[in-house]
């Protein structure tokens, strides 16, 4: 495919010892000899692939220098876009890397969409849909689990195994179309169908295998949902504090979710934590209160932990109890804060109340328990649940998504032949499998759903 050449700043917006700008396309070169003088006088055709020239950026108008650069020169098809890229690397600020911009979109390059770079590497067939969604995940990965995750992703590790699963449906359907076509036995439909349910079985167990993952893949990727709930006074700020202190806060720019509730992310022992309605801990006095009110009833619900704090100085309260009825086979921890000052809590009475809930003791003004508690997190979304690094996690809801309808799909397959409904309605089934499991990778999408997915990437991506 041809398109015109793009470009843009690769790198983020901000101070930085070096910002990128990208162009890409099949006039990436000509741009670039137009604005870049090296010490070869060569044109940029002849320079060898995938090498890096020092040299100054002028500008052809006024012959003036605005910036001195690297410039990494890489001929396509062996580019990210399979198409001709230059990369130009500044070393100065903002304002010398946005006239270098500036500058070869006056000689020919269009500015970039968000996300376009990507795209290209998509339409040219470089990558398929799941993986151009892996970089995507990379970008925004929040922990390094989350990144291998987006890693394998990319890798095409996905899209093997749906491209595994979409042969064995034609192959099925090929087999059907044979026995029907060709009924010279009289078992031939009893035979059609055993075929079709094995095959079909095989499949969607696979298929459910997958759609398992999709739990623990959703979190790597969009992270613990959790809730700090307790009495007023008991410390919620004071764990939020810590939990944000000790560990780098993680910044999230993701467009099109605005939510009502504030959060912070941080990352755990490799577990990303959303910890969510920050504000309100931090704002609100009264959660009791607060728990009243539907809003919270909804957050306490769709949390995957719960954060459940008592003063180890204060007695238990009729309150305390309530909150652990709430909160009632949930993934909850409890921690008995202000161990430093004199015990007035029945701590057995603590105990029974947890039941299995791990139960952890803090000081946090004097930052004691913090270890123990970061363990207790880590140990229980780890628990038996993560196997190995190497396992094929689907963590996009649109991949999720799509797997489900596909289950359903060839369900009712399965179902239909059980139940001995006409062959070819299972065939309807098979194939709409087939097309959803195609979804996935790119193969029967829609194009406005390509230009929404990669309007979500960054600019320069
Ligand atoms: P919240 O109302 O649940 O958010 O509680 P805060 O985090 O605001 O804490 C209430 C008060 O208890 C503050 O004055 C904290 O400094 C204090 N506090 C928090 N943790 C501890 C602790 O472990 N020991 C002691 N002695 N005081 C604490």
């Amino acid at each position: 495919m041809e398109f015109d050449t793009i470009a843009a700043i690769s790198t983020p917006m901000g101070e930085g010892a070096i910002a990128i700008v990208r162009l890409s396309g099949d006039q990436a070169f000509d741009i670039g000899d137009k604005v870049f003088k090296g010490m070869k006088g060569s044109s940029m055709k002849e320079f060898a692939s995938h090498t890096i020239h020092y040299g100054h950026i002028i500008d052809p108008d006024t012959g003036q220098v605005v910036e001195e650069v690297m410039v990494s020169v890489m001929k396509g098809p062996k580019t990210f876009t399979r198409e001709d890229i230059i990369e130009i690397n500044c070393h100065g600020g903002l304002v010398s890397v946005n006239k270098v911009l500036q500058l070869v979109l006056k000689n020919g390059a269009r500015l970039a969409e968000p996300g376009e770079f990507t795209k290209r590497a998509f339409l040219n067939g470089r990558i398929d849909l799941s993986q151009a969604e892996a970089v995507m995940d990379l970008i925004r990965a929040k922990t390094d689990r989350a990144m291998n995750v987006a890693l394998n992703q990319m890798e095409g590790r996905l899209s093997n195994l749906i491209r595994k699963l979409r042969q064995e449906i034609l192959e099925t359907l090929a087999h059907v179309e044979v026995n029907i076509d060709y009924p010279e036995y009289d078992d031939v439909e009893e035979m059609t169908h055993h075929v079709l349910l094995e095959k079909s079985r095989r499949v969607r167990d696979e298929i459910d295998k997958l759609i398992r993952t999709s739990e623990q893949g959703k979190i790597l990727r969009e992270g613990l949902s959790t809730v700090i709930i307790g009495r007023p006074n008991v410390g919620k700020s004071s764990l939020l504090n810590s939990l944000v202190h000790e560990n780098k806060a993680i910044v999230t720019d993701i467009p099109g979710t605005t939510r009502d509730v504030i959060e912070e992310y941080v990352n755990v022992r490799g577990v990303p934590l959303r910890l969510v309605d920050t504000a309100g801990i931090r704002e609100t006095e009264d959660i009791v209160e607060r728990i009243g009110v539907e809003r919270s009833r909804q957050v306490l619900k769709e949390a995957d932990l719960i954060l459940l704090v008592l003063n180890y100085a204060d007695e238990l309260t009729f309150e305390d109890e309530q909150l652990f009825e709430a909160v009632k086979g949930m993934d909850v921890i409890v921690i008995v804060n202000k161990t430093d000052l004199p015990q007035k809590i029945d701590i057995d009475k603590v105990r029974k109340l947890s039941e299995n809930h791990q139960l952890v003791t803090t000081a946090l003004l004097e930052e004691q328990g913090i270890d123990e508690l970061e363990e207790a997190i880590s140990s229980l979304f780890f628990a038996g649940s993560i196997e190995g690094g190497d396992m094929t996690y689907v963590s996009n809801s649109r991949h999720i998504a799509l797997l489900n309808q596909a289950s359903l799909a060839i369900n009712e397959a399965i179902d239909g032949v059980e139940m001995g409904t006409p062959i070819d309605i299972a065939q309807i089934d098979l194939t709409r499998t087939w097309e959803l499991l195609g979804e996935i990778i790119g193969d029967s999408v829609h194009e406005s759903l390509i230009d929404q997915l990669f309007s979500q990437f960054c600019l320069g991506k």
